[in-house]
């Protein structure tokens, strides 16, 4: 029967294809890609020629059949998005998932990631983290989802687009505090930069420039680190309780 790849590609510099993601998309049957215009100049670059379709969010049931019913024939399909792992903060996971119920081999084939790689250099902890995307875009969603965070003692790590970056961080200074952030913007390209600081030193930086490409936001676990206690204090629990009415 079929085997449906899992093919991570580039978050920006072309060199971080793996030398399998290559010879998987070249032995494909099919490429599925997010964007088949974007994904062709990857491809062309590696000298890569296979038919592709496209998979995205908005035609992930029509186009999700249509690649089951390749699988089923024995094809060999390749999923790729247009930057990263696919599945994370990207289309994949329904499609996974209903090929894994088919009975289908799901194979993996690793490489970048932003989020783990913007942690791998960010200097904050990187025992235990939480990766939670993207943050709501309306701002009464973002911070309602703040402050579900308030408390997490695991470092949070964020995918966010550049115009919405100021406004995120001005909330998570109001909800979370004041704490060690980091931006990392531009991962693996020409202007690669780690904007390290408390939040409202973060802000004040990036004030005085108008922050272009992409980032990802990673936020330090409340100061005090594990050996805090976990309870919180009366007054703020009280807060809390006369907020919700
Ligand atoms: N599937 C991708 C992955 O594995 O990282 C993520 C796709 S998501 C739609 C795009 C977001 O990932 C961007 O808004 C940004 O937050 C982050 N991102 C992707 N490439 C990046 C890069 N080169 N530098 C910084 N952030 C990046």
């Amino acid at each position: 029967t079929g085997t449906l790849y899992i093919v991570a590609t580039p978050i920006g510099n072309l060199e971080d294809i793996t030398f399998r993601a290559v010879r998987i998309l070249k032995e494909a049957d099919l490429i599925a890609a997010e964007d088949t215009r974007h994904s062709r100049k990857l491809l062309s670059h590696f000298g890569i020629s296979k038919p592709l379709t496209s998979y995205f969010d908005h035609n992930k049931h029509l186009k999700g059949k249509y690649i089951l019913d390749q699988l089923g024939e024995g094809r060999t399909v390749a999923l790729i998005t247009d930057a990263g792992t696919p599945c994370i903060s990207d289309p994949g996971y329904q499609l996974v998932r209903d090929a894994v119920a088919a009975g289908f081999t799901v194979v993996p084939v690793p490489g970048p990631s932003a989020a783990i790689t913007a942690l791998s250099a960010s200097g904050l902890p990187t025992d235990t983290f939480v990766f939670e995307g993207f943050l709501p875009n309306r701002q009464g969603k973002r911070r309602d989802k703040l402050a579900l965070l308030r408390d997490e003692r695991r470092v949070l790590i964020f995918y966010e687009s550049p115009n919405r970056l100021h406004a995120a961080l001005a909330d998570m200074r109001d909800i979370l505090g004041d704490r060690e952030i980091v931006v990392a913007r531009e991962l693996t390209k020409v202007y690669e930069e780690f904007i390290r600081g408390d939040i409202s030193a973060v802000i004040d930086q990036l004030n005085e420039r108008k922050i272009k490409g992409e980032v990802v936001v990673l936020v330090a676990p409340r100061s005090g680190g594990r050996e805090e206690g976990t309870s919180r204090p009366l007054a703020e629990l009280l807060g809390d309780y006369l907020d919700r009415g």
